[in-house]
Formats: C-alpha cells, structure tokens, sequence
C-alpha cells in the first residue's frame, strides 16, 4: 500500500452506525440485547454493551480494512490465550453461526463486525498521577505480551497501518500539511527530522516482531494493589498489531505515559527497567527507544489535527489532543542524547565514563593543587541556622575561601544546599554540573585542547573533537571562529589587577547544546554522562564525593538491629534540618509534618549554643548539687496545676511511664492497672504492658500480663458510639471491668490514658469521659495518670495541657519528647504525697535524668517557646490548617474526618462513608507520594489510616497551606 492509500484511509470518519443500528446487529447475529453506551475511538464505531449475562463490546470497523486485518487480531488473541505467562485479553464471541468476523452493509456502507467480552479492571487513563511501581508494571505488561507475541505469526500482520512506526517519516509528512498554524508546523516536522536522523543508522538492527503495537493507558486494565495503586494486567484493543519493530511497541506505551509525567520525561524510565528484566532489548534498540518515542508523539499530534479537520464533532479526538500536545512538548523538553544516556542507565548498561587523555591544564600558572575546594553540600560546615537562605552565599564563600587561599572552587557533582527550594512539589536542580573558581584577576587560560573559538554574549565554547570546554568571566583574547591548539591562550581572568574573578568552567559532549549548570537529582547521573567532570583540567578535589545513600542503608540493616524499622522503603538520607524542614544529601527540602519531637524546629541555634556551652562548663548527674536542676524541677513543677509540685526527671517517654507506673503501684498498694485499647505508652516493659495498639504490636491484645485491664476506647469517630456525647456509653462499657477488678479483691493502683486520644489520630474524648472515670478510679484508691508525652507541653494551642480540655487534673503527668527538643528528657510530675510513697522502694536514680546538660536543654525549650509565643502559633496556625483538611471532606470520598486540635491533627481516610472501612493501602501510597511532593508523613492508629500530623510547633501559615496543597493535589490526581 503506498502512504498515499494510507492517508486516504486516515481520513475515513468513524462509520456511521447508530445504537439502533448496533442493537439490530446484535440481536440480528448475536441473539443478544441489552443497553448500549458509546466508547471512544478514533476510526472505529465502538459500544460497550451491558446485558443480563454479561458485558460486550461491538466494534464496528469500515469495509476498507482488510478482512485479514481483523483475523489477525482475533488470532492473536486466540495465541495469547494459549500462553501460561501472557496478559489477560478479552475472549472473542462468535455469532449465532460461529462467525467470528461479520460483514455487513448499514446505509450502502461497506462494515465488519466483531463481539469481543468487556475486559473488567481499573484503567490508567483516568489518573493524572501514575506512580512509578504502576510505570513499572505498564513497562513489566509491555515486555509480557510482547515476549508472548514472539512466536505469533499470520499474514494479517504486513498491513498499512499510519501507527507504524517504520513509516513514521513519510506518514509525518502527510499528516503536516492538515495542521494550519505554520509554527507549529515548523516545530513538528523539524523534531521528526531529527527523530529520524537519529533513527537511520539504528534501524537495520532493530528486530521485527508480532506486537501489539498500542499497550497505553487506554488499553490496559488492572487491579489495584496493597498500595491502593493500578497494577495493570490486562491488555484490550488489538487494532494496531502489526510485524513490527519490537522496541516501537515499547516507544509507543512509553509515548503513552508522558501526558501523565507532569512534564518530566525521566517519568517513564521505571517501565524501561522493568521492561528490560523480563524481555530484554539489545544496546541499539534503546539507543532507537527515545527517538521512535519522540516520532510517536509527532505522529500523534499530527494525526489528531488532521482527524480533527476531518471529523469535528470527534470529542473523543478533540479530548486527546490536549494529552498529545503535552506528550510532544514533554518529549521535546529535553534533549535526545540526555534520554538515550538515561535509557541506558535505566535498562542497566554501562555508559562508559568520559576519557579525557591527554588534556592540558586550563590554568597553566596555577598550582591546581593549592586550589581550595569550598563544601557546599547539604553537610557543610559553612552552613547554619538557614544562612545559605542567604542570597549569593555561595559565591561570599568561595570569595572568603579565595582570600585566604590565593584560588578556590566550588566542586562538580556537589547537590549544593543553597539551591533547595523550600516548599516545592518538585525537586530543585541542586547537582553542579560546572565549576566556579575565584582566583586573580589576570590569571592566564589556555586551551586544554585544541578545537574552534566561539565568542558569545561573553560567553566562550572551545568546540573539539567529541567535546565543547565552556567558559564565563575571561577576558578572550582570540577571536571567534578561531581555530586554537591545545595549549594555546585564550585569555585571562576577566577583572582589575590585584582584585579577584571569577571562572566558571563546563565541560559537555553535545555540541551547540547550551547545558544547565545544574541537574535534579533525577536526571543528574544522565546529565553527568553528557557534562562530564572538568576535573582533569584543574585538580583532584574538584569532585564532590559519591554519595553513599543505598549502601547506608544496607549498612544500617546489616547491624541496626531489626525491629528497629525505618520510614519509607526508599528512605531518603536526610542530613540536615531546619525550622519545619528537613533536608536529604541531594538538597531536596521537606516539610516536616510529623515531628513531635522537635517541637521548636529543627537546627535552632539558640538551643544548640546552650547545650554546647553547657557541656564545656560541667556534665554530670542529679546526685551533685547544682543550680540547674534546682531551677528546671521548679519551672516544671511551676508549668503543673496546684498541688503537683514534685518532679522526676528521667530521659524518654518510655521511662517517665514507667516510673508513673511504679508510682501508682506504690502508691495504692495495688497492681491492677487500668488502660485503653488502641494506645501506646512506651517500650519498656511496665509502659509496654499497657500499651495496646495492634499497628505497634499485632499480638497485644493477647499478650498483655493479667494486671493490665484495656477498656473499649472511646473513638467517637468509628468506635461502638459516635459523636461528642457518647461519654455516658463508653463508660458503661467500663463498667464491667471495673466489676471484674472489684470481684478480684485485689484493688486498683490506677488508670493510665493520654488526655487526647494520640494514637489514634488526636480524636478528641468525649466530654466529661475523663472526669467520671478518674472519678470511679479515684473511689477505688487508684491514680490517675495523663500521658502528656505527645498531646502535652503547649502542642494543642488552645491548652499546655490535654487534661485541661476535659476539665481533670491527673495524679501523675507524664512528659518526654519535645520538652527537650529532641534532647533526651523526660519528667513525671506528681504530688509530693505520691512521690514519696517511692521511698518504701528505696531511692529514685537515673544517671542522665536531670543533668545540668539536659535541664539546660528543657529551661531554653520552655525559653524559646515562650519569647517565639509557639504555642499561641500552634493555635492560630492548627485552626488554620484545620479548617483547610475540613474543607477536603466535600470534594473527596477517602476524606471521612478530621480529628485533633491544635497542631495535632489527624486526617482519617475511609473507602466507604456509610462502613467507615478504613483505607489503609491508601493511606501508605498517600503518604508515599507526599514524600514525592516534598512533604514527610506517616500513618498512624490500629488501621493505619489516619494521617498524623503532628509538625514542629513554629510551622508557619505559608507551610501549613503547602501541606494542605500537596495533600489536595494528590487527592485529585491520584497516588
Ligand atoms: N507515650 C506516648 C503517648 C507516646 O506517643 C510515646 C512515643 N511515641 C511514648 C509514651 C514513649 O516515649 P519515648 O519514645 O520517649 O520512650
């Protein structure tokens, strides 16, 4: 068929078959009846046909496809069933009179007619978000069919087909001459030019094969998996299979994913991996991938414009355009050598590093070894309390460093800190590809290779062989176009004498590309195949060291013992923090929303210059007289209601509940103790005890010692009664264990419970549940104890304390995490009466509780949060934020309710709003993709899945609406 038949069968209008017409088809030859819904199509007529006995889909196709065409398609399907490892595809129905194929005439016009079973399964289509595990399967399901289609042969595959690729050039070229806005025009056939360029010497090495030929989101289906993600499984729509080149079917489900890649093409490099695991891809059919991706995306626009013109009531044309512009502009975002170089990483072959022998020195005065080279990474020295927020401060650095030494650098490949953007969904290109040094003004420059001279708006390039050395900030003294030698000057270090200048030097392999000087972390290991190291033309040290983030962690799995996990399975290394931000070792920033601990902020100087001049002074332990420890028990005991004026000051949560725990024995006399489901109080083994959450320790509920006592807790969201006036019945579910308790004799030493229910999500207890129960506790010799450790200390901003919310005042209040800022420190504070009932135990010591480093730590976390007022800030900023996740319960399903107050908040995810399932794969994937967006959360509570957020206490307005941000996108496009 030449490409002009070709054409003319592009521009054939989807036929001309109504519902009506389509249901006398159906019961006419199929004996069947039942409702019709259109589906899109870009040239067949399609409709989904839902009986009593099942879904069908009736594809209608025009006369001018061969009958062959189709047969093959069903026999594909037909081979595809026959093999144990290939995709789920749907069955073929046959006519009444086993016709698998029927020809027919609607209106004098020429049809063939096909049943084909509806192929169930969540498509991928729909999400503007496809999260890389789902990439990944797409890429797994691609290799699949294809893999299975190898042995599949029948004379329907040699068709004519405009998706082919091998024809994308000519068929380009038709389809250019229906698009009317000739820029657009230009830009198009340009990129096809350069596609097929690219293309021609690869093409004889690129194996044909059956394939599928249009594996998109569109034609896939799926289940979703223990993340709540789309895995895809199944494959529809076998109309473009065709004997093709093998890798052009992988290029056109990688095309595919880029309308869904917000604009970053390195997006589909999870399918090429996973690809390439199960059916692999010689060097050159990767080499060809990303061209025939780029020739893809032109046929796409190009044929949808020229669709549109022919047919333009086509919505379901009009609907993909948009999609196919972004698939042509993401393409072309990046340039073919950085793809083709990401590629091949992605797929596991080796990209040959750089060799630059025989290269002069670019300084030839300088001793390259005198060079200082300044640390400007995420661990500098150089850096504190946000002072590379600071404009220009790497440069004040390198200055700094030039005074001193005579000549400094920044270094190649260093993820510098100053360039990570706060607050940013995206990663901040942080990883230099280029060096800047300071040295004298004057100094000489020379070519460290001999090539051609190109002098532009004073910036140089030294084109070479294979390699264009880059310069800013000389002053030339050869003239463009000039052809120089290795060795040659090129001029000095622009600046006046006796003053310093600068020199920024790059290196980059593809000539004419003006490179970034810098990368994301992303697409900076592909970026560094193209703008190698310039260090062989100054000095070793001019590379910054290899980060070592996966074998860390393999490190700290192999001796770290393994109960103690870590978050996310792809952890990043986080080497830095800063008020609510944390920062990983590539400079990528994330807001903190789950740190109770630091209840300041991360990196504050004050605390840290205390702590430090604390420590020169004098270290030791409570059993020495000291005025600190005098000072920080009074202001505790100053901060507890009346009465509660005696403190111990141990080093964690765990410890502190313990130490209640002992008390309340003590105290009573007795040993039965009364607690809550669904709660956490520590690990030691009296705070383990009563610690009941099944997330921390699935076998809880039935391991815990007979003097622990769980009642039913009260969760006014989903527990047995909902809502705020529920106290009356949780109380009466208490009952019967107090009974139990009495009928034992054996009396109650006390009742263990956190004052807002933190475990859980931060739900509020429902009023006056404290105050009868502490009163029913109280009447049988028990105390009560509040476990302030989360809840407490200033975090709910309406209150210090969360017993005050429910108008008690405890016996034992138990504190530790932020009161120390992230300094080990923990306190219990009691009457004077209960802490001396210790004393029949004999003396209270716990060697780091109360040093004067740590009660210096707790006086300047109680100074600070008292002069930054961060409490009333986690009041007026927890509203805020408050008020913006109420607002997602309206517009999204998941969203059942938000507990909390303050700046403890917990967001509960649901799947369904009558039986409140909890969503907890969703959940994990939700906080996953947060991570992707720059924010840190985690799950919490028996069904993982409520959101904690509980940030540092200084988080402002401006982060608290990025969350909110974040959290809505991911909502709206999916995780
Ligand atoms: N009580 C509560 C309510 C807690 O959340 C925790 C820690 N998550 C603890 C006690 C134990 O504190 P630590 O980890 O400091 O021992």
């Amino acid at each position: 068929m030449t490409d002009e038949v070709l054409v003319d069968r592009m521009a054939l209008p989807r036929p001309d078959v109504t519902v009506a017409d389509a249901e006398e088809i159906l019961l006419a030859h199929y004996g069947l009846s039942g409702t019709l819904a259109e589906l899109g199509s870009q040239q067949d007529r399609n409709y989904r046909v839902d009986t009593d006995d099942g879904r069908y889909v009736l594809k209608i196709c025009h006369a001018a496809y061969e009958t062959r065409e189709l047969e093959a398609q069903n026999a594909a399907i037909h081979h595809l069933k026959s093999k144990e490892d290939a995709p789920r595809v749907p069955n073929v129905i046959s006519t009444n009179d086993g016709r698998e194929i029927v020809v027919l005439t609607v209106r004098g016009q020429g049809y063939q007619v096909r049943l084909l079973e509806y192929l169930e399964g969540q498509g991928l289509t729909d999400l503007s978000y496809v999260a890389p595990a789902s990439v990944a399967a797409l890429g797994a399901l691609c290799a699949r069919l294809a893999q299975a289609l190898a042995d599949f042969n029948h004379p329907g595959l040699d068709r004519s087909l405009q998706w082919d690729l091998r024809r994308a050039g000519p068929v380009a070229v038709q389809l250019l001459s229906a698009i009317t806005d000739s820029a657009a025009r230009d830009r198009i056939a340009k990129t096809m030019v350069m596609a097929v360029r690219r293309l021609q010497p690869l093409a004889p090495s690129l194996r044909l094969q059956a394939v599928h030929h249009d594996v998109t989101g569109d034609n896939v289906v799926g289940h979703r998996d223990a993340h709540g993600r789309t895995i895809p499984d199944g494959v529809i729509d076998f109309g473009d299979i065709i004997r093709g080149w093998l890798v052009g079917d992988l290029a056109v489900t990688c095309a595919s994913l880029l309308h869904q890649a917000d604009g970053d093409p390195f997006h589909i490099l999870p399918a090429v991996t996973a690809y390439q695991a199960i059916y692999p891809l010689t060097d050159d059919e990767l080499k060809a991938l990303w061209p025939l991706v780029v020739a893809r995306a032109v046929i796409l626009v190009a044929s949808s414009e020229q669709q549109i013109s022919i047919d333009p009531d086509n919505d379901y044309v009009r609907g993909n355009l948009d999609d196919e512009r972004a698939i042509f502009d993401t393409a072309m975002s990046v340039p073919f050598e950085l793809m083709e170089a990401a590629i091949l990483k992605a797929a596991g072959v080796d990209v040959a590093a750089w060799q630059s022998s025989g290269w002069l020195q670019l300084l030839p005065d300088i001793d390259a070894t005198g060079i200082a080279y300044v640390d400007l990474g995420v661990e500098s020295p150089h850096f504190s309390a946000g002072n590379w927020l600071n404009a220009d401060v790497d440069w004040r650095l390198l200055a700094r460093a030039a005074t001193d030494n005579g000549a400094a650098a920044t270094r190649y490949g260093e993820y510098r800190l100053s360039r990570a953007g706060l607050r940013a969904a995206k990663a901040s290109a942080t990883c230099a590809l280029h060096i800047d040094i300071c040295l004298a003004a004057g100094s000489a420059i020379a070519a460290p290779f001999a090539g051609r001279i190109g002098w532009k708006d004073q910036h140089l390039t030294l084109s070479g062989d294979r390699m264009t050395l880059h310069l800013d900030g000389l002053d030339l003294s050869v003239e463009d176009g000039a052809e120089v030698a290795a060795g040659d000057s090129l001029g000095v270090v622009f600046g006046e004498a006796s003053s310093l200048g600068g020199l920024r030097v790059q290196l980059c392999s593809v000539a004419g590309l003006e490179p970034p000087l810098f990368a994301t972390p992303r697409q900076a290991a592909a970026w560094s195949t193209l703008c190698p190291s310039p260090s062989s033309l100054l000095s070793q040290g001019a590379d910054a060291a290899r980060l070592e983030t996966t074998e860390l962690l393999s490190r700290r799995q192999a001796h770290l013992a393994k109960p103690q996990k870590n978050y996310y399975a792809a952890p990043p290394q986080i080497e830095r923090g800063w008020k609510e931000f944390m920062f990983d070792v590539e400079g990528r920033a994330y807001l903190d929303m789950v740190n109770n601990v630091t209840i300041l902020g991360h990196g504050h100087p004050r605390l840290a210059k205390a702590i430090s001049a604390q420590w020169l002074r004098l270290n030791t332990n409570s059993r020495f007289h000291y005025a600190d420890v005098a000072e920080f028990s009074e202001r505790l005991a100053a901060l507890a209601p009346e009465g509660l004026d005696a403190v111990f000051l141990v080093n964690s949560g765990s410890e502190a509940n313990d130490l209640a725990l002992r008390l309340a024995k003590a105290h009573s006399g007795a040993r039965n103790m009364l607690c809550l489901l669904e709660a956490y109080h520590g690990w030691s083994a009296a705070s383990d005890a009563v610690s009941t959450s099944i997330a921390d320790n699935p076998q809880a509920l039935t391991t815990r010692p007979d003097w622990v006592h769980a009642i039913v807790s009260p969760n006014t969201y989903r527990g047995d009664f909902r809502g705020p006036d529920t106290a009356a019945d949780y109380l009466g579910m208490a009952t019967p264990v107090l009974e139990a308790i009495d009928a034992a004799g054996e009396g109650l030493a006390g009742f263990i419970a956190e004052s807002v229910y933190g475990n859980a999500g931060g739900i509020p207890l429902p009023e006056g549940y404290l105050k009868e129960l502490y009163a029913q506790v109280r009447a049988r010799g028990g105390l009560c104890i509040a476990d302030e450790v989360q809840v407490g200390y200033g975090r709910l901003g309406h209150y210090f304390w969360g017993f005050e919310q429910q108008g008690v005042v405890p016996d034992i209040i138990t504190i530790a995490k932020g009161m120390g800022n992230g300094h080990p420190l923990g306190a219990v504070i009691t009457t004077r009466d209960i802490a001396e009932s210790l004393e029949k135990e004999g003396t209270f010591f716990s060697s780091t509780g109360g040093s004067p480093v740590s009660c210096v730590a707790g006086m300047t976390v109680l100074d600070i949060m008292a002069e930054e007022g961060l409490q009333e800030n986690a009041r007026t900023v927890g509203d805020h934020l408050k008020a913006r996740l109420a607002a997602l319960i309206d517009s999204h399903p998941i969203v059942g309710a938000v507990h909390g107050i303050g700046l403890y908040l917990g967001l509960e995810f649901i799947r369904d709003r009558t039986t409140l399932t909890p969503a907890t794969e969703e959940t994990a994937a939700i906080c996953d993709r947060l991570l992707e967006l720059g924010v840190i959360m985690q799950p919490t509570g028996d069904h993982q899945n409520v959101l904690k957020i509980k940030p540092p206490l200084c988080l402002s307005i401006e982060s608290a609406d990025f969350f909110a941000n974040m959290l809505e996108k991911v909502l709206a496009e999916g995780w």
